[in-house]
């Protein structure tokens, strides 16, 4: 039935003949659907300057593509995610975390020209004809952590379902045509093997872990980087001068938000605060934490155990009790034993659960379900059956950790952001790395962010971005 919907189209952008199931208004209809969960779920970086510059860049390159009539939408969405990612009809996205790793307007419209060619190449809208609507909106369903089954999701919170996985093919001809965008509309070509190299950099040293990035949802090979120059040639043909401007895009993300929002929650070490919901929490060290949007997860390195904390937000029950027994048998947890406690001064109904999880199997779990500011808090400490009695010290001590932040302590929390610094003689990323203060950023961070091999060093007199402590 879904064949006989379909019709031969010709793709605008290759050429190419192709089977179709999605017309141009399709297309933007489910772009323009997607771009209200998108914004929801990831926020739009409130800087309006750095929205119209990203925006202005944007139309440029769209404008000498082959659909420069498409209703065309350019958005920094504000998450430490390293990542670029388009919907189909016309809505491209480029995260506030891939904007430091860039080192110039013409990497910018690398990457942006990317994503606009497989918008222009319509790898979308293929790739949802070969899926069925109902999949697809099962992936944005699974999006949000459902309410009735809180930690069902655990192993897939944040965006990266939404983010279709693009084939290598597509991949490689995004490059391509990026490159033809890019060129065209003035600027250096070299921007896009260039930002793949700073890419696969960062995907070898991971200094991305526990975000969705770049690397999901654009596997980096290597030779993406080789095969892009045979485009990159051609895009250069008949051109004489082609801009690339450091100097003025380091400018334009001066200042910009490094790392996690505290008024999205920001980690230092091993604890978790939260300046808008005035809260902490302090997770096993070690532990990894994802920051999700409905939910901050603290994963056991190597193992299946973790601790999480979320808000309830439809509880059901008069007491505090009732919504911790009804809220975790509503989730499939058959609670063990369990009462009322405090928590640093906090009302709390303290308890153990047991059942499964998909990807764990048998679980136990410790879990307190805290009283704040108006809201019931859930903490709970998951881990596999068998290995409960040994982790349950911490994640009892993790549990027993969470607190109210003063409005002092809440004002206090400041996010890392980007500054620009010109290299003196002696400098090393490590001197550089050690003055904005341990953890804000790692050496070899700051020389991929620069576009350095993390073996190169800081050239005397060189223009760089650096990270500042919040
Ligand atoms: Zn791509």
């Amino acid at each position: 039935m879904l064949l006989l919907a379909g019709a031969c189209a010709t793709n605008p952008a290759t050429g190419q003949h192709e089977f179709s199931l999605m017309s141009e208004d399709k297309e933007i209809e489910l772009g323009h659907e997607q771009d209200a969960q998108v914004r929801k779920e990831m926020g739009v970086y409130g800087d309006q300057a750095l929205q119209q510059y990203i925006n202005d860049v944007g139309l440029k390159l769209a404008q000498v593509s082959e659909r420069p009539n498409l209703p065309w939408h350019f958005t920094v969405v504000d998450t430490p995610a390293i990542n670029a990612f388009a919907l189909p009809g016309g809505y491209i996205y480029i995260t506030r975390g891939i904007l430091p790793f860039l080192d110039d307007e013409a990497q910018l419209a690398g990457v942006m020209g990317h994503e606009i060619g497989h918008v222009t190449a319509r790898h979308a809208a293929r790739q949802y004809s070969r899926t069925t609507a109902s999949q697809v909106g099962l992936i944005l369903g699974s999006i949000l952590v459902p309410q009735a089954a809180p930690m069902a999701q655990l192993g897939e919170t944040g965006l990266g379902l939404l983010l279709l996985k693009n084939s290598r093919d597509d991949e490689l001809e995004a490059d391509s045509l990026g490159a033809k965008y890019a060129a065209r509309a003035g600027w250096d070509p070299d921007g896009i093997p260039q930002m793949l190299t700073t890419l696969g950099r960062i995907e070898e040293t991971s200094d991305s872990k526990g975000v969705p990035n770049w690397m999901q949802t654009h596997p980096v090979a290597e030779d993406r980087v080789q095969k892009v120059q045979a485009a990159v040639r051609d895009a250069e043909q008949g051109a004489t001068k082609f801009t690339t401007d450091h100097d003025g895009y380091l400018k334009r993300i001066d200042g910009l938000v490094y790392g996690d929002n505290p008024d999205q929650g920001i980690v230092r070490g091993a604890t978790f605060l939260h300046g808008g919901l005035r809260l902490a929490i302090d997770f096993p060290d070690g532990w990894d934490i994802t920051n999700g949007t409905s939910a901050v997860v603290a994963r056991q390195p190597g193992e299946k155990s973790v601790v999480v904390l979320e808000p309830v937000t439809h509880p059901t029950g008069r007491t505090l009790d009732q919504v911790a027994v009804l809220g975790m048998e509503r989730a499939g947890f058959t609670p063990m034993s369990g009462g009322r406690t405090t928590i640093n001064g906090l009302d709390a109904f303290e308890g153990t659960y047991a059942g499964s999880m998909q990807n764990i199997g048998r679980v136990t779990i410790r879990a307190a379900h805290v009283a704040f500011d108006r809201r019931v808090y859930l903490v709970a400490g998951v881990a596999p059956q068998a290995a409960y009695d040994s982790v349950e010290p911490l994640l009892s001590k993790s549990i027993d950790s969470f607190r109210g932040l003063t409005r002092a302590d809440a004002e206090r929390l400041q996010p890392n952001k980007i500054a620009l610094y010109t290299a003196r003689a002696g400098d090393t990323w490590q001197t550089i790395a050690a003055r904005a203060g341990t953890g804000v950023v790692k050496p070899t961070t700051l020389a991929i962010m620069n576009g350095h091999a993390v073996s190169d060093q800081p050239r005397a007199g060189e223009r760089l971005k650096i990270v500042t402590a919040g």
